[in-house]
């Protein structure tokens, strides 16, 4: 054990320089890092990826990726290749109405161990440096560098990423001034018979918002999941808590009485939370030589989607980065703005507003008239349609594949 401006460290060999040190190998951190091999595949040996988990990593999750995600996989070249379960109808409940938003897929279920892991490799294939087991212990932002201590080694680091999700360290060692956005959820996995359900049968995922008259800011999921193979629902409950000053549901009680209605007895399952950052477009993204991306900077208030924001975040992260070292400018001033100018982030941000408004009037006349006027309005889009393949990526990925980098 060595020291290191007063931290332990394993070993040192000497300080490692590097131009970009990402901090997290989950979706945002591997995207960031390949949207810069993309644009040149130089930048490869420029950058270091560590996380304190080794991959296949556990990661409390959903799983569900939408077409906003899928976009982002193909613009880099890739088809969604981890194994997924394919849900043709979204079905959105409140009391005893509901309504369908159906696709050929509507979107995807994928178990994130698998698609994290997926990920990885992909950037490992294209010649990013990801060093599993090496939690960040200490950040420093100077003038020329920020040195990072990990548990084996030093950087030197012209630019920091903080990809390292919701309970961010690299937020909260820098003392980040806007800690309140967050969501609260809870996850169970009930194993199933895929032959008798109908949500299996028929590619069914339901987003129930009747708890919403417990004080739930949110919904209950259910998502048919393969685990391992094996049929399990993935069920949770979701509470965006974009309203703070409302009163707290019980999320226990929420999940308890909502899966009860699904006959299904809470206590006999291994129960899980974890927080999702959302996204506020008046919060704070950077300060010099350091951004963030993925949870750590926030996700959608209104579902809790987090994967597809994540993927996105490394695009506009990755152009923020050629642009700093083209410009010898690390202030990353700009940061912001580009994100609130990218398509994907100005839907969050259209999201971050309908959360505020839907969960803030909890009248239940009022969300079954929304409900009714939504099972209308759905007849005009294509959403109604099951074939309708939404997204750029089927268009990208069925032509001329001109950004495929992973021909196997
Ligand atoms: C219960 C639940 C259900 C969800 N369901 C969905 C869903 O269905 N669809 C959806 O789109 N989103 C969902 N989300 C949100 C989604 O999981 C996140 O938005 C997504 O994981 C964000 O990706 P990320 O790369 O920013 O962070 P993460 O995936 O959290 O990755 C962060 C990485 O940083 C590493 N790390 C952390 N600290 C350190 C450190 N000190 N040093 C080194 N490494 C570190 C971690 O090991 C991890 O690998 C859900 C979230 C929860 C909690």
């Amino acid at each position: 054990m060595v020291r290191y401006r007063g931290y332990k460290v394993e070993t040192i060999v000497e300080v490692e320089q590097v131009d970009v040190l990402i901090v997290g190998s989950g979706p945002s951190g591997i995207s960031t890092a390949l949207h810069l091999v993309q644009a040149d595949p130089s930048w490869a040996e420029r950058i270091v990826v560590v996380d304190k988990a080794v991959h296949p990593r556990e990661k409390l999750c959903g799983g569900g990726v939408t077409h906003l995600g899928t976009d982002v996989l193909a613009h880099l070249g890739l088809r969604f290749e981890p194994q997924h379960f394919t849900v043709r109808e979204v079905k959105l409940v409140y009391e005893d109405k509901s309504y369908s938003i159906l696709g050929n897929p509507a979107f995807r279920i994928t178990r994130r161990d698998e698609f994290d892991h997926w990920l990885v490799r992909v950037g490992e294939e294209r010649g990013i440096r990801v060093r599993q087991n090496e939690a960040v212990k200490e950040i420093e932002v100077g003038d020329e560098y920020v040195a990072v201590i990990t548990e084996r080694s030093v950087f030197h680091a012209r630019i920091v990423v903080g990809a390292d999700g919701s309970r961010s360290f690299v937020r909260s060692r820098l003392k980040w001034d806007d800690d309140s956005r967050v969501a609260r959820l809870l996850e169970v996995l009930t194993p199933e018979d895929s032959q008798r359900q109908v949500e299996f049968k028929n590619g069914i995922a339901v987003f129930d918002f009747t708890p919403m008259k417990q004080d739930l800011q949110g919904y209950y999921w259910d998502f048919p999941s393969y685990v391992e193979g094996k049929p399990f629902m993935n069920r949770g409950v979701f509470d965006s808590r974009a309203r703070p000053e409302r009163e707290k549901a019980s999320l226990v009680d929420v999940l308890d009485s909502s899966m009860a209605e699904r006959q299904r007895r809470l206590k006999d399952y291994k129960l899980k939370g974890h927080p999702i950052r959302w996204f506020d477009p008046r919060g704070r993204f950077a300060v010099p030589r350091v951004l963030l991306v993925g949870d750590a900077a926030g996700a959608d208030p209104l579902f809790g989607e987090g994967i597809s924001f994540a993927l996105g975040y490394g695009e506009v992260a990755a152009e923020a980065i050629a642009d700093a070292f083209e410009r010898e400018d690390f202030s990353f001033s700009t940061y912001g703005r580009r994100l609130l100018q990218h398509r994907l982030f100005r839907h969050l941000k259209m999201r971050t507003r309908v959360a505020r408004k839907a969960y803030l009037l909890n009248y239940p006349w009022l969300v079954r008239l929304g409900w009714l006027l939504a099972r209308f309005l759905i007849r005009f889009t294509r959403w109604r349609d099951r074939d309708y393949q939404p997204g750029d990526a089927p268009r990208l990925l069925n032509g001329t594949q001109i950004f495929r980098i992973n021909p196997d």
